[in-house]
């Protein structure tokens, strides 16, 4: 039975993605991941260049047996250039690509956002906004017509969620970046690019926020659903924009907060 349920075809069956984000876990790059492990996909990642880094991903990895596993620091394009020969290499082509990556320094996160450093503003922007750009540029050439492309934004983006700071320009950054690159790459390519808003969620990346556990107490009880996601929800609607499922859906920002961001109290 389990062997019958392990061969059915699957949304993803045949389908080869790269995912960029995985640290731990937690990550929200990890529940896409298994959501996608589920339907029959074939995944390849990335992980941060550190020690700390690889170990940890390599060990959350070793059961799946992936066939690459390549270190990508987003703010280095020869390591951007080396993952993509390595995909091209290994599979000739890339099906569907997830970009789940954002840091910003937390002194630069904590401090108000008028008190932004110029470098410490060039940093976020550069690699939790123009790494997507970058790695649409590198994928589109690897991928058929009708792939598709999901990042990670919040609703600290569209409105100030004081605390978000520096964070929330780049969300609003990524967000547009995700219409402009929609035009470009479904022109060039019928290659479909959208976003999800994901409510917060307890990962490395928040605990550089501050108050985040109120941010997070708050959305539970703001928010229609009375509660917070489950990574299993951004992990099942990664699944939707990535598959055939979405085919019409392009240039999106689809909001997965259990309602939070409709509510005006
Ligand atoms: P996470 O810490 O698990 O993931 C962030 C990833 O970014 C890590 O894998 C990290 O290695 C990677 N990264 C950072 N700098 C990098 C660089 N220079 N090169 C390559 N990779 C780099 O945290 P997460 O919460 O899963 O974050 C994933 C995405 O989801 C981010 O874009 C985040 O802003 C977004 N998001 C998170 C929440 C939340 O509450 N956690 C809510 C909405 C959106």
């Amino acid at each position: 039975m389990a062997e019958a349920a392990s061969q059915r075809m699957g949304l993803f069956s045949n389908k080869i993605g790269l995912v960029m984000g995985v640290a731990n876990d937690h990550s929200i790059a990890w529940a896409m991941s298994e959501a996608l492990y589920a339907e029959g996909a074939e995944l390849a990642f990335t992980h941060l260049p550190t020690p700390s880094g690889e170990r940890r991903v390599k060990r959350l990895l070793e059961p799946r047996a992936p066939k690459l596993i390549l270190p990508c620091d987003v703010q280095n394009d020869a390591d951007i250039a080396r993952v993509f020969q390595a995909v091209r290499d290994t599979y000739e082509r890339l099906d569907f690509l997830v970009h789940s990556i954002a840091f910003a320094p937390p002194a630069e996160i904590r401090r108000p956002y008028v008190d932004t450093s110029r470098a410490g503003w060039h940093m976020a922007m550069d690699i939790s906004v123009y790494s997507l750009v970058a790695v649409c540029r590198e994928a589109m050439p690897l991928m058929p017509e009708g792939s598709t492309i999901v990042t990670l934004s919040y609703f600290g983006g569209e409105k100030v969620m004081p605390g978000y700071n520096v964070m929330g320009v780049c969300k609003a950054a990524l967000e547009h970046s995700v219409r402009y690159l929609a035009w470009d790459l479904g022109r060039e390519k019928k290659i479909r690019v959208n976003a999800i808003s994901a409510g917060p969620m307890r990962t490395l990346s928040s605990a550089g926020i501050s108050d985040f556990d109120q941010m997070r107490d708050h959305a539970a009880k703001k928010a229609c659903l009375n509660r917070n996601v489950f990574p299993e929800e951004l992990g099942s609607t990664g699944l939707y924009l990535l598959s055939h499922l979405s085919g019409g859906v392009t240039g999106e920002l689809i909001h997965v907060d259990c309602g939070y961001s409709i509510v005006g109290l």
